[in-house]
């Protein structure tokens, strides 16, 4: 996987002392980077003993997951290791506004900084090949009822297409109305957001604030 990672020193200064969260490797995980059988994302946030929090997001510590039993909810939590199996719809308030569904296991560990520096949200997916997809998908908040389910093609278009593909969910998601309600009982849900808070629109902002 090194030679996916580039960094100003030549690779072979690097080896001895390869450290994935040294300051002048983690920026080129910041998003998300392709390496070899994985996806890998590396960022600084304040990791404390109860709570998570991302500087751009807020309190990022809770989960959900939509397993057969229902929405199961969690917690991330400081060195615990958390583990989403593939197929299943899951969601962090706060921190990207849809359900994500993908086709390989992610894996989640927090590990706290060293006395008051941030700390490193690890997280490492499954790279998908082939005809393995990733959906943003979108439920009714009320009674579970699937609104709205965009999928993209991952494994043959990469993280270039996964990106594509939230923006375009989110933007058709949130400008028609009748998406977000729901045949069933009634009820209208929130507007989406993606992942990266800096390209909020206000309302976007406003419903990443809110759920
Ligand atoms: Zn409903």
């Amino acid at each position: 996987m090194f030679q996916h990672i580039e960094v100003k020193e030549p690779l072979d200064k690097l080896m001895d002392d390869w450290d994935l969260l040294s300051e002048r490797v983690i920026p080129k995980f910041a998003t998300f980077h392709e390496a070899g059988h994985s996806v890998l994302g590396l960022r600084r946030r304040e990791i404390l003993p109860a709570n998570i929090i991302d500087p751009a997001k807020g309190d990022i510590t809770k989960f959900f997951e939509l397993g057969p039993d229902g929405i199961e909810a969690g917690s991330l939590e400081s060195m615990k290791v958390r583990i989403t199996t593939a197929g299943t719809p899951h969601r962090l308030p706060h921190n990207f506004g849809y359900w994500h569904i993908n086709d390989k296991d992610e894996l989640y560990l927090p590990i706290p900084g060293r006395n008051d520096e941030l700390g490193y949200f690890v997280v490492v997916q499954g790279r998908p090949t082939d005809e393995e997809t990733d959906a943003f998908a979108w439920y009714c908040e009320e009674c579970g009822t699937m609104l709205f389910d965009f999928v993209i093609k991952t494994g043959m278009s990469g993280m270039t297409g996964f990106w594509q593909g939230e923006r375009e969910a989110v933007t058709q998601y949130n400008a028609d109305v009748k998406l977000r309600t729901c045949d069933e009982c009634g009820h209208v849900n929130p507007l989406g957001y993606c992942w990266n808070a800096y390209g909020d629109s206000p309302e976007e902002a406003a419903a990443r604030k809110l759920w």
